[in-house]
Formats: C-alpha cells, structure tokens, sequence
C-alpha cells in the first residue's frame, strides 16, 4: 500500500459570546482535519491542532511541506514515516506549527493501519480499557458570567451526573510577566487574584457538596511564587489538581512548585515538543499528572512514548482534549490504551464541531461512560454535511 495524496480542511465555528481562558480569548474555533489517501482506497482521518496561529497556515504546512515527504510511503510504516518527517523538518520543526501537522497525519495514519487490519486503534496500541469515564471540562470565563455563575455552572456538571468538573483560573493582569497583555482581545474578561480564590472556593464548595472533585487550569500565566501562593489556598480547598500554572519555559519553576505542593500540578498540553520536552518535564518531576495532546504532540505514535516514560515514573498520563470530535475520538483511543490512564477530557462548551461532526458522535452512554468505537480503525466517519457548514477552505 502507498500513500498517494494529503489533504487538509479548515472548519471553523463562530460564537454568540467568546469564550476565555487565562490568555486565550475564542471568539471562534477552528480545526484542521486531515485526509490521507491511498492506493488502496483505504482513507485515514486525522487532526492537526492549530491553536495560536491562522488554522490556513497549518493546512498550508500539511499539504505543501508534509504531504512530499509522505506520498509514495508505505502508510503502515508508521515509525519510519514519522522519523522521516521528524528528521527531514529538523531545521524547522522540533515543535511548533510542524509537531501539530505531523500529529495530524500519524493519526491518519493508524486510522488507516486499524482499517487495514479490521481493528479499533485503541486495541492495535495495546488496549487497556473498552470504556472511559470522562470529566467535565470547561468554566471559561465569559463577559456574563459571575462568582454565582460558574458555581452554578459546575453545579450543573455534577447533577448531570460528571464525578470531576474542570474550570479556567488565571487570566490576572496584575501577575508580572503575564503574556496576557499582548495577546488579542486582552481588555476582556479580566479577574484579580482575589476574584479567583472567590470563584474557585464557590466551586470547591459546590464539590463538596455533591462528593465530587474539582480542578482548575491556569493555562500558563502565573510565576512560580504566584503559582506556590495560589496552589496552597487551592489545595485548602480541596481542589483535585492544578493545570499548566506556568509558562512552558519555566520548567524549574514547575519543579519546585511541584515539590511545594500536595496537590498534583499537571502539564503541559502546549508543549508541541514531542517526546524530548516531556521527557524534561516528566524525568525532572515538574508535574505529577502527564497531559499531551495526540493532536498536537506528535500523534500517537509519539504520545504513546511519552505515556511509557510517564508510566516508567508511575505518573499517571490523561491527555489533553479540547478540539473536534475527530481529536477527541482519536484521544479517546489513546487513553483507552495505556495502563496508566484516567479520566477522560471532556469538553463542555457549546460546540458543534464536536458534537455534529461526526455520523456517530462519541457521546456519553447511559452508564456515563464514554465506550471506544469498535469499527476498525479510529471507528469515525465525517458528517458531510456538518463539514459543508463549517468549511472554510
Ligand atoms: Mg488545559
């Protein structure tokens, strides 16, 4: 089998009310899916995360760097094919818009390789679990939405019936070197410190109400005391872990806010470095809990490796998951792989591109579950008219 031609799609989708997270402000969201075409007919489905930058330039990437280097491969050479690429884009790559693309194809890739030999992915990389228990994620913050709201918000995860709720703390224009500043829409959905102790102590509260747990994420904004100071309030509260509290560069600062803290600090669904930076992150103990992004980090070939190293330090690794439907079954099935796995990101926002891209979406069961697809490969077919929608080029 050959590799005859990649393609790649932008689908975006525009909100009524942007959404925030500590720097990032969504006023849409994007996806980039990915084609990989055979001579077999057999076709693999694949995204490429692309946040940060114009979602064009990573089709751009895919379709004018990647694509040469990968047509004419055999597709089910998929460690070749991916040390090929790494190697040939090392000038340009080790990270950046290149890890995100080559995510993209190498989760085509065993999408291909499961059709190929009529089994789930999750089962060809090993298959630990047929089910998931997945966790709230979201409490963004909005222009609307108050102290009261956002208790209510996560109030509402945990009657619908979700053990875990995740919500976003950090977006602090007094904390010295934020990169808030100079990210757009910066004047929007601004909180102090002390605002956000109020909210995550409303929620904390409502958790134990329920019996239930509650995270908080940072999105990398903090310095490592505003992070030691925050995490300890956080940690009096019950709070079940802090996410990416610092910047991505201040790994010592990760180590010795891990060492302060009780409460786990996990990380880093940015780091697009592959496995070389969370072997830092992980071997130097600068987080407790491992989150790649198959998206993102190097697909699963590469995520699979930083899961091992994880395990080999008895961290658990819960990926990040915070895109289409194709990025979530595709984490799905990463997860559902490891031993040393968790709950399973599960976003809340409204969004389409999740919940209708697919003919069968990956949804909750009755049971609260989230079951693995059993169709061979990632088990996905694209709703075409859900990608006629939300098609930009
Ligand atoms: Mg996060």
């Amino acid at each position: 089998m050959k590799i005859t031609k990649i393609e790649a799609m932008v689908l975006r989708y525009q909100y009524e009310e942007g959404i925030a997270d500590a720097q990032n402000y969504f006023s849409t969201r994007n996806a980039v899916i990915v084609r990989v075409m055979t001579d077999e007919g057999i076709e693999g489905i694949g995204e490429a995360a692309c946040f940060g930058g114009p979602p064009e330039t990573t089709k751009y990437v895919i379709e004018n760097e990647l694509q040469p280097l990968y047509v004419g491969e055999d597709p089910t050479n998929i460690e070749h094919i991916w040390k090929k690429a790494f190697d040939r884009t090392r000038q340009h790559g080790r990270g950046g818009i290149i890890m995100p693309c080559m995510s993209g194809i190498d989760i085509a890739l065993w999408d291909i390789l499961g059709k190929k030999a009529g089994m789930p992915v999750y089962k060809l990389l090993g298959g630990y679990s047929d089910t998931l228990e997945p966790y709230a994620s979201s409490g963004f913050y909005t222009r609307s939405k108050d102290t009261e709201a956002i208790a209510a918000e996560v109030e509402s995860y945990y009657k619908e019936g979700f053990n875990y709720a995740k919500i976003k703390v950090g977006r602090n224009p007094e904390v010295f070197l934020n990169p808030l500043p100079n990210m757009p829409f910066t004047e929007e959905c601004r909180y102090t410190l002390e605002q956000d102790l109020e909210r995550v102590e409303a929620c904390a509260a409502v958790a134990k109400k329920y019996g239930k747990k509650l995270m908080v994420d940072a999105n990398n904004c903090w310095t490592t005391y505003t992070a030691i100071q925050m995490g300890k309030k956080f940690q009096e509260m019950g709070v079940f872990w802090l996410e990416e509290p610092l910047h991505l560069d201040n790994i010592e600062g990760s180590i010795e806010l891990a060492h302060a803290l009780d409460m786990p600090v996990s990380g880093y669904e940015s780091e697009g470095g592959g496995l070389y930076r969370f072997r830092d992150l992980i071997t130097r103990h600068a987080v407790d809990i491992v989150q790649p992004d198959v998206i993102w980090t190097g697909g699963f070939t590469e995520c699979k490796k930083i899961a091992n190293l994880a395990h080999a330090h008895n961290m658990p690794c819960l990926p990040h998951v915070f895109s289409s439907a194709v990025s979530l079954a595709a984490n799905a099935h990463f997860l559902a792989s490891i031993p040393n796995q968790g709950i399973l990101e599960y976003d809340r926002n409204v969004y389409p591109l999740r919940d209708e891209l697919l003919v069968e979406p990956i949804s909750i069961a009755e049971d609260r579950l989230v079951h693995l697809p059993q169709k061979p490969g990632l088990g996905i077919e694209l709703n075409e008219e859900t990608v006629k929608k939300y098609r930009v080029c």
